[in-house]
């Protein structure tokens, strides 16, 4: 057996392996598909066995699927239908070790396994005036994978990937892969420190550090990020855009805020009204019903809970001066588009101080101390607090799991049925009311709820984030969820609307002729001939080996 060979292998001091069962049971559950079978896992306690295990694969013939905290809800961490060789997980969430490179310059070196609770605590605890770069995905995530899958947050340095200044990494080809990759700059450096690499993102010669992420081409064992500070004043803004008649209006806020304030003003995210809903009420149908909401179920839940047609969230991070500046042109655009409520205004002082009063339980009272302590929730995410604020999300129809925040939640394992279609999207109004009623158009003939988010990464890019959210134990409603992102994905291609991350199925559907994937075949071959490496990740399957 795998697990045997392994345990005979590798030095149980640095190791513990996890046979058929054990490995399937721990690592299995995807939020989209049947439980994986995998053959063995080994939970790496020393990086020292990452490249001892890497030979053994290419001497017996079998795959490594590295993952560092396993939870890509909704995409997949692992890409299983490329191969038939045995399977082993590389759990390596047990490397937590943090590295101060500099405090001072905000730079710091992580394991893999650091998730974004372990780095708020590090750096709350060592007083370091600066950000964890936080996601939607909560606190039980490493801060490595996320970049690695080129995921983004919600502080200012929203692009993870582009946060990384250095990595050292294990490449799977069998003569090298037992020594460290590091950039031409660490190797050239004799000062033993090997600190300017992890200043400098771009190295010397070919940018290789790129090829790690989204890919299979190594395994990474520690990253240096550059950490965004702490503002000296903060304040979060909220606009409600009643009617969809200012929608060209509320793009244009927000193209224009975040060309003239970048660096000030993070992503700011836009919300439509049933996106709105499914954040704050219960699913009117119930979790086990396969059906979208009816619009008057829409209107009459928007109505109870105040929510409009549209939504812009966005933070603002400066001294107070910029802040206050950043206000007034806010307030000043949004004249004539909808209401405007700053986290640090009056009112919502005023608001805070009278629920904190000991009022009667009546039910405006309790639907505004929700309101209050979700609005809370996303002021500490937005300072780099991770917390689940976003989580429940996937639970919207799940009969069997209420999500409890107060627990640490794990959609996979409690059994949700998620998938993400996330598709880039022209930041023209008119692209983004096409896209608009492409979605509405397409996933109501599923019966998968058209909630719609955009992302506003930069002033000219946005990312439209549409979770497709079923019941998994109903194979119905999952064949449905699955054609529903199938079309979505090849009809938005017609208009433009390409994603930026695909899930594992996904990852294998795509064309591979184009030079790009060709491209990409012809390195994987030569870093891995024998395709050991999480073979069809972001890569065609039909590698020679
Ligand atoms: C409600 C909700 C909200 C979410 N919000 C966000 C969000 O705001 N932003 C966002 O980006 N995502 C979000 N996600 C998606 C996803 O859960 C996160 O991106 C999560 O961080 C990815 O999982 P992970 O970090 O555990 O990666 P893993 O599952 O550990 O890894 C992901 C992939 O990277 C590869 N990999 C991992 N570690 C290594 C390594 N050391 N070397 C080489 N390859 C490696 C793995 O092989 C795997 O295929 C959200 C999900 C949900 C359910």
């Amino acid at each position: 057996m795998l697990s045997e060979l392994l345990t005979t292998e590798l030095d149980n001091k640095k190791v513990l392996i996890l046979d058929t069962a054990a490995a399937s049971q721990n690592y299995g559950q995807t939020t989209f598909s049947p439980q994986l079978v995998i053959d063995a896992a080994v939970i790496v306690l020393d990086e020292s066995v990452i490249g001892k295990l890497l030979t053994l694969a290419n001497r017996y013939s079998f795959c490594i699927y590295p993952i560092s905290s396993g939870k890509n809800w909704g995409y997949g961490s692992f890409q299983f239908q490329s191969s038939s060789k045995p399977k082993v997980v590389l759990d390596l969430s047990k490397l937590k070790k943090i590295t101060s490179t500099d405090k001072k310059l905000g730079l710091i070196t992580l394991q893999p396994g650091v998730t974004q609770q372990d780095l708020y605590e590090f750096l709350s605890k060592n007083n370091w005036p600066y950000m964890t770069p936080v996601t939607g995905a909560g606190p039980s995530c490493s801060i490595v994978s996320n970049a690695l899958e080129r995921g983004y947050g919600i502080t200012p340095r929203t692009d993870h990937f582009a946060a990384v200044n250095a990595l050292k990494a294990y490449i799977p080809h069998p003569e090298h892969c037992e020594t460290r990759y590091e950039s031409a700059i660490s190797a050239l450096d004799s000062s033993k420190e090997d600190f300017i690499d992890k200043t400098f993102k771009w190295g010397l010669g070919p940018y290789l550090d790129g090829i790690f992420s989204q890919s299979n081409l190594g395994i990474v064992s520690e990253m240096t990020i550059r950490l965004a500070p702490l503002p000296k004043n903060f304040c979060s803004f909220y606009i409600k855009v009643p009617n969809h008649s200012n929608f060209p209006n509320a793009i244009e806020l927000i193209r224009d805020t975040l060309q003239q304030f970048e660096g000030t003003v993070g992503s700011i995210n836009l919300m439509d009204r049933r996106r709105l809903v499914s954040m704050t009420s219960k699913n009117p149908n119930g979790p086990a019903t396969h059906a979208t909401m009816t619009e008057q179920q829409v209107l009459q839940l928007a109505k109870s809970n105040q929510l409009p047609e549209w939504m812009i969230v966005g933070s603002i991070y400066g001294d107070s001066k910029i802040v206050q500046a950043t206000k007034k042109f806010i307030l000043k655009r949004a004249n004539n588009l909808g209401t405007v409520y700053f986290s640090d205004s009056l009112l919502m002082k005023f608001v805070n101080r009278v629920l904190s009063l000991p009022l009667p339980q009546i039910e405006i009272l309790t639907t505004l101390r929700e309101q209050m302590k979700s609005l809370q929730e996303g002021t500490d995410i937005m300072l780099g607090k991770p917390n689940q604020i976003a989580l429940p999300l996937a639970y919207w129809r799940n009969p069997r799991v209420f999500p409890d925040k107060s627990i640490l939640l794990n959609p996979a394992k409690d059994g949700c049925g998620l998938l993400w279609y996330a598709p880039l999207i022209p930041m023209k109004t008119a692209s983004l009311e096409n896209f608009i009623q492409f979605v509405r158009t397409i996933c109501p003939k599923y019966q998968i709820e058209p909630l719609i988010t955009f992302t506003n990464l930069r002033h000219d890019c946005i990312d439209a984030t549409v979770p497709i959210v079923f019941n998994l134990e109903d194979k119905d409603a999952c064949d449905a969820a699955h054609s529903c992102l199938n079309e979505l994905i090849n009809a938005g291609l017609e208009f433009g609307f390409v994603p930026y991350r695909l899930n594992t199925g996904q990852q294998q559907k795509m064309d591979f002729k184009p030079v790009f994937w060709q491209t990409v075949k012809l390195i994987k071959e030569s870093l891995d001939p024998n395709n050991i490496l999480h073979p069809g990740r972001y890569s065609p399957h039909n590698i020679k080996s």
